[in-house]
């Protein structure tokens, strides 16, 4: 019987041990807290997004960006289709919210958490809470056993799903990334994924006010980096929302580097034309009214006074008595609100790490290393991070599930692969 040890009690570990225990093996769950899935009880808002129902694995690998092919090996064996079934199958409810987005039933991430815990249980897989793995112990690249905290554990094959550096409070410190990289591989750069953006000067009274489908551009120094839609909102530092996290993926080198431009259209589904024609209905039929009553019309409460200050058009002026000037100013800003972006929150407010552990350097087939033989890599330590949606925990579990699969495999299947 193979002993397989799995390093990371996540989502990634936990099914890649449930799977290695399921094809035969003897393992063991190391894992540095004293809970298991500790980042996964807090995804989705406490509710975890576990999947995405899009059914097309080409049209599913382009929210990983460039590395999603990386997954296709893995989504052919083990899919959202699979994934869904697997949680069904152990008595979880699921529900589909918009956007083919999966939860449980329960609106509780602790009931996914608890599926695992009781199928490794019944699998009898051995788990060793707050283990810390300091060590890989190999002999000739071939994996020999790890060493943590409390002990040495010999074993054939081990998985490294140690997660990424994002909430490190979880766990998921980047443990992994230093494992990696003393047994030979490349750790590319590392960056906050999926993160909100510091402003500058932001105005307090901006604070906590939310907009439904804006659109977002953010730009460079004179070019456009990356544009999406959706839900966007102030904090007292900056920008949050998913139409945020989603441009910070996209600019996640560039932001890094330079102060870069946000642009809200406060206005997408209408061009500047139609917003100036707009403008003048509102003054050729209702002269009388003031600029602020004007825009009360136009713009949420909480972001009036902000905008009169920007467009330093005083509040009582008769819209009537607007200049032609002034309506493009108005127009402008409804249809470019521009801020100055000066970086990105830190790893801790990441929903995801950006980069890890080099693909060209594991088998897409079975995650496992090119470098040293039955060492598997699973989850977000590789280099790959995807949209929100339910893709990170999707790849999680299916690149723990090929991991678990393959290194549970007696040493003649491994040759084949
Ligand atoms: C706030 C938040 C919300 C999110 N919401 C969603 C969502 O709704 N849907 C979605 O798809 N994705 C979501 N994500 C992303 C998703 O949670 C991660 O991509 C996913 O958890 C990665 O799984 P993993 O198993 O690779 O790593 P992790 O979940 O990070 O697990 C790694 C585990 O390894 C352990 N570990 C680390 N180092 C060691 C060591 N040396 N020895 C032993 N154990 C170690 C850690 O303690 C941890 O338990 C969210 C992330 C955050 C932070």
């Amino acid at each position: 019987m193979k002993r397989v040890v799995v390093i990371g009690g996540g989502p990634a570990g936990m099914m890649a041990a449930c799977r290695a225990a399921e094809c035969g093996a003897e393992v063991t769950l190391l894992e540095k807290m004293n809970k298991l899935g500790l980042k996964l009880s807090l995804t989705g808002k406490g509710k975890c997004n576990i999947t995405n129902t899009e059914p097309q694995i080409m049209t599913f690998i382009e929210k990983y960006g460039e590395n999603g092919k990386f997954l296709i090996n893995a989504f052919n064996t083990f899919f959202n289709k699979e994934l869904m079934e697997f949680l069904q199958n152990r008595g979880l409810v699921l529900k589909e919210l918009s956007g083919g987005r999966i939860y449980p039933d329960s609106d509780n991430s602790w009931s996914v958490v608890d599926v695992f815990v009781s199928y490794l249980k019944k699998l009898g897989v051995r788990i060793e809470l707050e283990s810390p793995v300091k060590e890989l112990l190999h002999y000739q690249n071939i994996i020999g056993g790890v060493v943590h905290e409390n002990g040495t554990v010999l074993c054939d094959a081990v998985i490294v799903a140690t997660g990424g550096n994002s909430y490190s409070k979880t766990g998921s410190s980047g443990d992994g990334y230093q494992l990696a990289r003393v047994t030979g591989h490349k750790v590319t750069d590392l960056y906050p994924g999926l993160v909100p953006f510091n402003l500058l000067d932001m105005d307090p009274r901006l604070n906590g006010l939310k907009l439904k489908n804006v659109k977002a551009t953010v730009t460079g120094e004179d070019e456009v980096l990356s544009e999406a839609f959706g839900e966007f909102y102030f904090t007292e530092w900056g920008a949050d929302g998913s139409v945020i996290l989603r441009l910070s993926t996209e600019v996640k080198e560039e932001v890094q580097e330079d102060y870069l431009t946000l642009h809200i259209d406060l206005k997408p589904a209408l061009d500047g034309q139609k917003v100036h024609e707009r403008i003048l209905r509102d003054i050729n039929s209702n002269g009388k009214l003031s600029f602020k009553n004007m825009l009360k019309e136009l713009l949420p409460e909480k972001m009036i006074t902000y905008f009169i200050n920007r467009t330093r058009i005083s509040e009582d002026t008769k819209i009537a008595n607007i200049t032609k000037e002034q309506r493009e100013t108005i127009v402008k800003n409804l249809k470019d609100l521009t801020f100055t972006i000066t970086g990105t929150r830190s790893f801790d407010e990441a929903i995801v790490t950006s980069g890890g552990v080099e693909l060209s350097h594991i088998d897409p087939r079975t995650m496992e290393s090119k470098k040293i033989k039955n060492l598997y890599f699973a989850g977000e330590v590789l280099n790959i991070d995807g949209d929100t949606g339910g893709y990170n925990l999707q790849a999680a579990f299916s690149t723990g599930y090929v991991a678990g699969e393959n290194a549970a495999k007696e040493q003649e299947n491994n040759e084949e692969n």
